[in-house]
């Protein structure tokens, strides 16, 4: 039986993937098999799109050993549309441009796997959604109109 250190390992490293509860539909990530509403079983894989919004987020200025290159960098909790909140290192974006509510999309990247210090590490990273970066560029004030 998968333990989540396996799960961690086998999985996670290369996109969302978490578990559904069948029981009351909810859907879980990091995966742990035990529904956290309803504690039934959910070993039912799923895969989460990677699509969310930053619903917090803080800039990490003094980074655990193996992170200092990085800092300072911006860890957001990101809200999924599936609904979970995950912990994640935002990437390709200025930590002065990260807003509360903007739409973000996971990437994987190559990360380091010994996080310790509370940095919680999965092998992904959150960007800016190109898609609606865009849209903010163009200030026209016509636009609607397109
Ligand atoms: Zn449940």
């Amino acid at each position: 039986m998968p333990t989540p250190a396996h799960w961690e390992s086998q999985r996670c490293r290369t996109g969302l993937v978490g578990e559904v509860c069948k029981e009351c539909g909810a859907r879980l990530f990091p995966p742990r098999d035990i529904c956290p509403h309803c504690a039934e079983p959910a070993q039912t894989v799923f895969r989460f799109r990677g699509n969310g919004e930053v619903y917090s987020y803080s800039v990490v200025h003094y980074a655990p050993a193996g992170y200092e290159t990085y800092a300072p960098y911006p860890v957001a909790l990101v809200k999924l549309e599936e609904g979970p909140l995950i912990t994640a290192q935002l990437t390709d974006v200025d930590s002065a441009d990260v807003r509360i509510g903007m739409p973000v999309e996971m990437v994987t990247r190559k990360i380091r796997e010994e996080g310790q210090s509370g940095v919680i590490v999965y092998g992904y990273k959150f960007r800016p959604r190109l898609d609606t970066l865009d849209k903010e560029s163009h200030s026209e004030p016509a636009r609607h109109l397109a």
